[in-house]
């Protein structure tokens, strides 16, 4: 599970990246309102945990403009201010649940694990290309009505490539999909994971854009 956290307090932040790294998220940190627009508009993460009061970019702006986008990610609030007032624009501006500081590092994980079932249930479509098939419900993936089994990594490597077909993702975008900014620094997996892939389907599934990246061409 990817997880972006934006939280200008390095303490509260460092204390919140701990723990759910612990619980076994890849956990991005941020700690202003614009960096995380711009991190919101440019990678996919699973679930966020938005502070809304931030530097730059107020937290609700940050929301507002992410709903703008028509992104469903759920979103969990995190506010000072226990006013009905702000709760309620949180919740406006998008949010799907919210914990009034100061909190227990517990409850936060147990509001996030409701955040991600509920989300998790939702109808995801299924991905469908060139004889592959991927369900992100079940997880299940088959080439030509087979069923294929893929570890994690590779499932995962899979899913981004179909899901925006045509589109070229850079070495570095999909290691960010599997590992988060922190860890994805010097790995070369990715090109093992393409090979793997590549020879439990097909070569061209999979193509090389030559000193770009890799792409699913379209249908
Ligand atoms: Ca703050």
């Amino acid at each position: 599970m990817r997880l972006l956290l934006v939280e200008d307090d390095e303490d509260l932040g460092e204390g919140i990246r701990v723990a759910l790294k612990g619980d076994g998220y890849t956990v991005d940190w941020l700690k202003d309102g614009a960096s995380a627009v711009h991190a919101l508009a440019s990678e996919t993460f699973d679930v966020a945990i938005l502070d809304l009061g931030l530097p730059k970019v107020d937290g609700l702006d940050v929301l507002r403009q992410l709903r703008a986008g028509a992104n469903p990610m759920p979103v969990l609030v995190l506010t000072a201010r226990d006013a009905t007032s702000d709760r309620i624009a949180g919740l406006d501006a998008g949010a799907d649940d919210y914990l009034v500081k100061p909190f227990e590092v517990d409850e936060l994980k147990a509001r996030l694990r409701a955040l991600l079932r509920r989300s998790l249930s939702r109808p995801q479509p299924v991905l469908e290309l060139h004889g592959v098939r991927l369900d992100p419900a079940t997880q299940d993936v088959s080439y030509r009505g087979q069923p294929v089994s893929l570890p994690r990594k590779e499932y995962l490597v899979l899913h981004q490539l179909l899901s925006q077909p045509g589109r070229v993702f850079t070495r570095e975008k999909l290691e960010e999909a599997l590992y988060g900014w922190e860890d994805a620094a010097e790995s070369n997996a990715i090109d093992v994971h393409i090979h793997h892939l590549r020879r439990k389907f097909f070569p061209e599934l999979i193509r090389t854009v030559r000193g770009v990246g890799y792409r699913v061409d379209k249908a």
